[in-house]
């Protein structure tokens, strides 16, 4: 448990003294609670690390006066790649340790680390590392995103190491990985795509299809082998055409599918969101945030992996070509931009933070939303959809003030 200590007792971070008097836990009053299906002005109460209670109008007890403010589940971001300076390719511990921590602060209480296309000696030594963090509550699991990818659609990560999926190569990893590989984004026209998506769902991974160039017929065997993931959708895709309607449609249109969405303004333009969200219906649509090193940090020089990025105006680029090259999102910026600029209402837009990610995640039944019995991971926003408290398994990461 020693990196989650570390984790929740950084410097100048104060844990709220329990309430005296005998009573145990936590009130929080006079608050916005965002449910999944309403926003409710009442309180809630957690014991022990959990929520126990959710009740209307005022507190049956003194707490921790919110003044007004609304109450969200954690947001759940099952796609990124560090934060403050800190990169999970790295296979640094502190510097992971440092990017879960930035995270948190906006709101991220329960995250998946994800790397890039590497070595396979880089992979393996990345997935040891974040293995014991996720041993240590820090990560809820491990994406693969790459190395079975397409060269025509591979976006920021390196063309050189791309290799054809290699069922024993993803054994091994997940055997390092000691069950924390979650996700594994791979491109379904690959030769041998089918079978590692089999392998992959056989033990636990989830496949997400995505950096792919593959028609909609591909994309559609590739769900049918086990795909319940859309890698950021509408990038590094080709794009929806009504003649050739590519892998897009096919991952909009089925059931088992959830979307990922980076709604930063750049990836994808709202009206897309839009499209995305009322053609997946509410529940199929994760809201990421993809975000690389220097999310947090100012413009200048980076790494993704072994890419050269170069950060300018908050945009993510490679050094040498140019594509986008992750982001510099936080989850509170993706969900206040997914209410105030594509339209959806705070539980929607809550539902594609936190409970949708948790579903895929299969942790739903501990995080996500607000609930009696689920884990007290919770973000405090102002009026402004700002973030001013964060709350992880009861102990508050960022006090309210
Ligand atoms: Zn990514």
């Amino acid at each position: 448990m020693a990196a989650l200590l570390t984790f929740l007792s950084e410097p100048g971070r104060k844990q709220l003294p329990s309430p005296s008097g005998g009573v145990t836990g936590t009130t929080l009053a006079n608050a916005r609670v965002v449910l999944a299906d309403e926003v409710r002005e009442g309180w809630l109460t957690i014991e022990d690390g959990r929520i126990t209670h959710v009740g209307r109008g005022a507190a049956p007890r003194d707490g921790v006066d919110l003044g007004g403010r609304y109450v969200l589940p954690g947001f759940v971001d099952i796609h990124h790649h560090g934060g403050a300076g800190g990169s999970y390719p790295a296979a640094d511990a502190e510097q992971a340790l440092t990017a879960a921590r930035f995270h948190l602060g906006h709101g991220t209480t329960t995250c998946v680390a994800s790397l890039v296309t590497a070595s396979p000696r880089e992979l393996s030594a990345a997935v040891a590392t974040l293995a014991e963090l996720c041993d240590d509550g820090v990560f809820a699991g491990i994406h693969l995103e790459g190395p079975y990818i397409s060269a025509a659609r591979c976006g920021a990560h390196d063309p050189a190491l791309l290799r054809d999926p290699d069922a024993a190569e993803l054994a091994a990893l997940i055997e390092t990985g000691r069950g924390h590989v979650r996700m594994l984004t791979i491109a379904p026209e690959l030769p041998g795509a089918l079978d590692v998506i089999r392998f992959a769902t056989g033990q636990g991974v989830i496949a997400a299809l995505g950096h792919s160039d593959a028609d909609y017929e591909r994309t559609r065997a590739g769900v049918e082998a086990g795909g319940t993931v859309a890698t950021h959708l509408f990038n590094a895709l080709p794009p929806l055409h009504h003649r050739s309607p590519g892998p897009i449609a096919a991952l909009l249109e089925d059931e088992r599918v959830t979307v990922e969405l980076i709604n930063d303004g750049v990836h994808v333009h709202p009206a897309m969101l839009r499209l995305a969200h009322a053609a997946a219906g509410p529940g199929r649509v994760a809201l990421i945030t993809d975000a690389m090193a220097a999310a947090g940090l100012g413009d200048g020089a980076y790494r993704l992996g072994p890419m050269h990025v170069e950060v300018s105006g908050g945009v993510a680029r490679l050094t040498e070509g140019g594509a986008i090259a992750g982001s510099t999102l936080t989850m509170d910026v993706a969900f206040r931009r997914t209410v105030r600029q594509v339209g959806l209402s705070l539980p929607e837009a809550a539902r594609a933070a936190a409970l949708t990610p948790a579903r895929v995640l299969g942790v739903a039944d501990r995080v996500g939303s607000i609930a009696a019995g689920k884990d007290a991971d919770l973000v405090v926003l102002s009026d402004d959809l700002r973030v001013e408290a964060v709350m992880r398994k009861g102990a508050w990461a960022v006090p309210p003030q």
